[in-house]
């Protein structure tokens, strides 16, 4: 932890590292027993609806003259080492000097379709809505150590946990893992806090991280292999709060074939087919 504020304090972000005091003095509902400190991002952070955010890009791109169409990739047309387009399951073809794959959890089969083999699953994640009777001032997102979050959202709270390794299999329904609530969050939860013994469960859903099995971080650029498909897939749960500066890094990919206001050619295909892996450590 104070390796990585060291490294977001150099880039400018505004983030303090807390010892058990100062978490107690500013976050008196917190149970801090096991804490050694924690990270708290003093200004500039927050959390957002990650549709309505999706939705704000796509109508500005729309503004813009992007083309949005309907319907799903069934495979990448290629003439050797070139990509040429894209065939669409309603038998259409679409042509282009550069596609993208961005498919999420849909990534893998079509990079199959050109014989790359990309490490990235579909891993379900539930996340569980509840009330408390506990009014928590001054909640941020709060990250427990065990790997629980929780953070306010409207009038209660939102709230999460990964399952264990062999209780995550490659999955793609969006059953929600109930007994993660039950056996493992709540009883967390009201350690951390314990206001939040009385909790109430309002709601509860489940989405998809297209993990990336080797290192948990994205794949950004082009394979070796072929020409013109540019990737940006393995987001690992993380993806929103990179979108904007991936899309401007894969513009710059098309527009100049090179990086140009970052360098993100560490998060290239090259780490992973030298076997190099990137480890991202704050997985929630
Ligand atoms: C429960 C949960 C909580 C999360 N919390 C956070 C968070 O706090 N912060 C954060 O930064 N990120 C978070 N994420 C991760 C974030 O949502 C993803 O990293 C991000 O959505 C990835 O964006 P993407 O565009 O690569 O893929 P997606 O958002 O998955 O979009 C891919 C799109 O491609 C479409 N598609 C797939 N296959 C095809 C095909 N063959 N043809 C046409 N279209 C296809 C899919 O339908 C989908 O619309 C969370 C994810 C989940 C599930």
């Amino acid at each position: 932890m104070q390796s990585n504020v060291r490294v977001q304090q150099q880039e400018g972000a505004d983030i303090e590292l807390l010892s058990v005091k100062q978490l107690k003095q500013r976050y008196p509902w917190m149970n801090t027993s096991g804490l050694a400190g924690g990270a708290l991002g003093v200004s500039g952070e927050g959390w957002l609806d990650a549709y309505g955010m999706m939705q704000g890009m796509r109508r500005k791109a729309i503004a813009l003259g992007a083309t949005y169409c309907s319907a799903s990739v069934a495979g990448l047309l290629h003439e050797g080492d070139t990509i040429k387009g894209v065939s669409l399951c309603n038998g259409e073809q679409v042509h282009a000097s550069t596609v993208i794959n961005a498919a999420g959890t849909g990534a893998k089969t079509l990079s199959a379709s050109v014989g790359i083999e990309l490490p990235v699953e579909s891993r379900k994640r539930s996340v569980f809505y509840f009330k408390s009777p506990a009014a928590l001032k001054n909640c941020p997102m709060v990250i427990d150590p065990s790997g629980a979050y929780f953070r306010p959202e409207g009038e209660g709270f939102i709230t999460g946990i990964s399952p264990e390794v062999d209780d995550d299999p490659e999955c793609y329904d969006y059953d929600v893992q109930h007994e993660l609530f039950e056996n493992l969050l709540w009883p967390l939860l009201a350690e951390r806090v314990p206001g939040f013994e009385a909790l109430r469960l309002q709601r509860s859903w489940a989405g998809h991280y297209d993990m990336n099995l080797i290192d948990q971080n994205v794949i950004i650029g082009e394979h070796p292999a072929i020409k013109n498909l540019l990737f940006a897939n393995g987001f690992s749960g993380h993806g929103m709060q990179q979108a904007p500066a991936v899309g401007r890094a894969l513009s710059e990919l098309i527009v100049y074939h090179a990086f140009k206001t970052l360098d993100l050619s560490r998060l290239g295909w090259n780490r992973i087919i030298e076997q190099r892996p990137l480890i991202e450590q704050n997985v929630v």
